[in-house]
């Protein structure tokens, strides 16, 4: 099936691109942005005309900041076209509830993609926590933002989430794994004094896991999740990309070369079977942290 991308910037170029190129199911057959480009592939600054010129477009993926990302997925379902959505699926709760509806109405395939959930421990991870009861845990994920969102000043803006952009994916490994739903009690954010959203972040969830986000790590880079039950130890590290139970490693290797590929052969697999799959647990507990936080004001940060 033909498809369409979206926002060029880094996660499609990164990620989209070549995981579109290595697909049995998808052809790459336009993008949509006012500055980015993929070679060879016709090129599209407003969607209407896009949608209008491609009839034969069969689905659309955005990788659009959350932010302007709605009235896009509104003309693609109107457009009766399937949506694929990078995380998080949208600038709030509501906004998806709607793009869910509509595509119900239209009869077409929404997905809002976690791509986390695609690392490679992370379905082992679920399924022997299965049965098992969590006394506690830590997710620890910290990264440079400079590094990984290099010059990205909407991701400090109002609905930029800030580092809840990398902390959702811990969140969507989290509430992937639990055998219980997560619950968030108490938050703390840390917001620049010249910026709109946290650079660092610590929260607290009932049963006591608790989680550090910051994107002010310099050095390794951490992407860890330890979980302590009643029948063991688990780690996940490397982004869920490795399965560490009792400290013997179980499942996986570093990188998420894998994460992509598999989001759209879940997509096709979507659209062929007429279903949709759109679960807003780990954007819920950024929502409640927005909620319970406490702020405090922290240094200006500059790219
Ligand atoms: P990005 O590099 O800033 O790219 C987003 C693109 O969207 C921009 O290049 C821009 O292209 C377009 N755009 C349209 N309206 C915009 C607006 N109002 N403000 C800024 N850009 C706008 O961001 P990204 O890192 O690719 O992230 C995009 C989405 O992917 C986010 O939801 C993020 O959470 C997710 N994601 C990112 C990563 C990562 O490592 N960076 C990983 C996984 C998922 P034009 O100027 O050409 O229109």
């Amino acid at each position: 099936m033909k498809i369409a991308l979206a926002g060029i910037g880094k996660i499609a170029l990164d990620q989209h691109v070549p995981a579109l190129a290595a697909s049995p199911d998808w052809t790459l057959a336009a993008t949509l942005s006012r500055h980015g480009r993929v070679e060879g592939v016709p090129a599209f600054a407003d969607i209407d005309a896009m949608l209008a010129a491609h009839p034969d477009i069969g689905a659309v993926s955005l990788c659009l900041p959350p932010v302007p990302r709605f009235d896009a997925a509104q003309a693609v379902l109107r457009a009766g076209r399937h949506l694929m959505l990078e995380k998080p699926p949208g600038a709030t709760l509501a906004e998806v509830h709607a793009l869910q509806a509509m595509a119900a109405d239209a009869g077409v395939t929404i997905f809002a993609t976690w791509h986390s959930r695609m690392a490679l421990g992370v379905a082992a991870a679920r399924d022997w926590l299965a049965g098992r009861r969590v006394t506690g845990g830590r997710i620890t994920w910290r990264e440079d933002v400079r590094h990984w969102h290099p010059g990205q000043d909407w991701i400090f803006e109002a609905g930029g989430m800030g580092v809840f952009d990398p902390g959702i994916n811990a969140l969507s490994i989290l509430t992937h794994i639990l055998p219980t739903p997560a619950r968030l009690t108490a938050a703390e954010l840390d917001i620049p004094a010249n910026r709109q959203a946290p650079i660092a972040a610590r929260l607290d969830f009932a049963g006591g896991i608790t989680a550090d986000l910051d994107f002010r790590q310099q050095g390794p880079q951490t992407w860890d999740i330890a979980l302590e039950t009643d029948g063991g130890r688990l780690a996940l590290s490397q982004g869920g990309n490795l399965l560490e139970i009792d400290d013997r490693p179980v499942q996986g290797r570093g990188g998420i070369a894998g994460e992509y590929p598999a989001l759209y052969a879940r997509m096709a697999d979507l659209v062929a079977r007429g279903a949709s799959d759109v679960d807003l647990a780990p954007m819920v507990l950024v929502a409640d942290a927005f909620t319970l936080g406490r702020r405090a004001t922290v240094a200006s940060f500059d790219f």
